[in-house]
């Protein structure tokens, strides 16, 4: 899930710079790295500010509150609602697990935090008709759904539901923890369906294995989140975000057009391959349905020293960005002749 792999050289001198600087300071003060990070995400985003934290689930949990604050302050408290999608992951404290559309999640910890209700994936009308008497705050999306079974949502969907919300005054929150920083071919992959999300969250691969939360906060929400209301302590830690930079940096179009090229590859030698019933997903982050259960798959798998994991009944891949054509070449052949035996 890192971008760049594992002891990627430029990442690591960033880090080792910045640690022989300061490692550390109060949440008082800024330091150059989140500055600088904060400055370059927004730049090529669109986005007006941003809130580190040090995971996924953290910055979902800032975007609910920037979300519920500013629907309170603009459209009224009731209207606190956050509509997501059935088979949603959003992370797992008590809130995000809420926001999370799948019950197994839920089980064992109830009660979870209340105002989180779920709409199916690819249904307009549905979702329509559930904002319409929901009181809804936002809605949050994940553009292509991860631990739900790397299910990427229908364009029409995703436009539509942008279109609407900009109508009716709901905010629209992008979850971008495993889709965002490259992984599927774009910067974040909203920017694959053409709409302008208010706030987008992001993790896993931004911070290159170090902890590190980003919430991006649009032009409607610029300005609700004031002192007193949001904090972290160690939340754009500056080593974190000093080798985040180094990553955002190498973000750009020639290493997007390989992730695509590479994701075409991967499609292109799953469909209709073998053992294998379908092949799901966008850029380097791949679902392969194979007949046999997928866990005797990935297990198969690491006996032959490929790393993938599962999602539902599927094999993900998530590889890094630049891993070589061959390489991957390489481990997609063995992951095919696994399906096929
Ligand atoms: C992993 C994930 C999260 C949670 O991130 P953590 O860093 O584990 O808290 C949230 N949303 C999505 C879409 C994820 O894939």
């Amino acid at each position: 899930m890192t971008s760049f792999g594992v002891a990627d050289e430029i990442w690591q001198q960033a880090v080792i710079a910045q640690l022989g600087k300061v490692q550390h300071t109060s949440n008082l003060y800024y330091t150059s790295p989140d500055a600088q990070l904060a400055k370059l995400l927004c730049e090529k985003t669109g986005m007006k500010k941003v809130f580190f934290s040090n995971s996924g689930a953290e910055s979902n949990e800032c975007a609910i509150k920037a979300a519920r604050k500013w629907a309170a302050e603009n459209k009224g408290a009731e209207y606190s609602t956050i509509i997501t999608l059935v088979n949603s992951f959003h992370g797992r404290t008590v809130s995000t697990l809420a926001a999370t559309g799948q019950d197994h999640f839920h089980q064992l910890f109830q009660p979870l935090t209340p105002g989180f209700v779920h709409t199916p994936a690819n249904d307009l009308a549905a979702f329509e008709a559930l904002a319409g008497t929901c009181k809804p705050a936002a809605v949050m999306i994940e553009c292509v759904q991860g631990e739900g079974g790397v299910m990427a949502l229908e364009q029409d969907f995703v436009r539509g539901l942008a279109e609407y919300a900009k109508k009716e005054n709901i905010l629209l929150i992008v979850d971008e923890v495993q889709t965002g920083n490259g992984r599927t071919g774009a910067l974040y992959s909203y920017m694959n369906y053409g709409v302008q999300p208010d706030i987008v969250s992001t993790a896993k691969g931004l911070g290159g294995g170090l902890p590190l939360g980003a919430t991006l906060l649009g032009e409607k929400v610029e300005n609700t989140l004031g002192p007193g209301d949001h904090g972290s302590t160690f939340g754009g830690n500056p080593v974190c975000c000093a080798g985040a930079l180094s990553i955002l940096e190498r973000l750009n179009d020639d290493l997007m057009a390989d992730v695509r090229a590479k994701s075409k590859l991967a499609f292109e030698m799953f469909q209709n391959a073998p053992g294998v019933e379908s092949v799901s997903g966008m850029g380097l982050m791949i679902g392969i349905k194979p007949v046999k259960p997928a866990r005797e798959v990935v297990l198969k798998c690491i006996e032959r020293g490929v790393l993938c994991l599962t999602a539902k009944n599927k094999v993900r891949l998530l590889p890094a960005l630049n891993i070589p054509t061959e390489t991957f070449q390489k481990a997609l052949e063995i992951l095919r002749e696994v399906c096929a035996e």
